[in-house]
């Protein structure tokens, strides 16, 4: 069984509140005041959080593994 959990945050500073991952992804981040939120902070692996992150033009949505902290996506440089 595989007991990877990735933790999704959104980078306040970072998104620009276009909306674009609300409305492609509905059920995973929300807009308030005009910033987008995870509406689940953690995840098993899932492909729509990846789409997600990379669909963002700020790279703002963060997807780490839980465990060791390494971000999923954006990759580190
Ligand atoms: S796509 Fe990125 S910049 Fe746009 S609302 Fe979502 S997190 Fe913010």
């Amino acid at each position: 069984m595989d007991e990877t959990r990735w933790t999704v945050e959104v980078d306040q500073s970072a998104c620009l509140g276009t909306g674009v991952c609300a409305s492609v992804f509905p059920a995973r981040f929300g807009l308030t005041r005009g910033k987008s939120r995870p509406l689940h902070g953690e995840s098993g692996p899932d492909a729509e959080l990846l789409d997600a992150a990379e669909l963002c033009p700020m790279g703002a949505i963060l997807v780490r593994d839980r465990a060791t902290g390494v971000n999923v996506l954006p990759e580190d440089d």
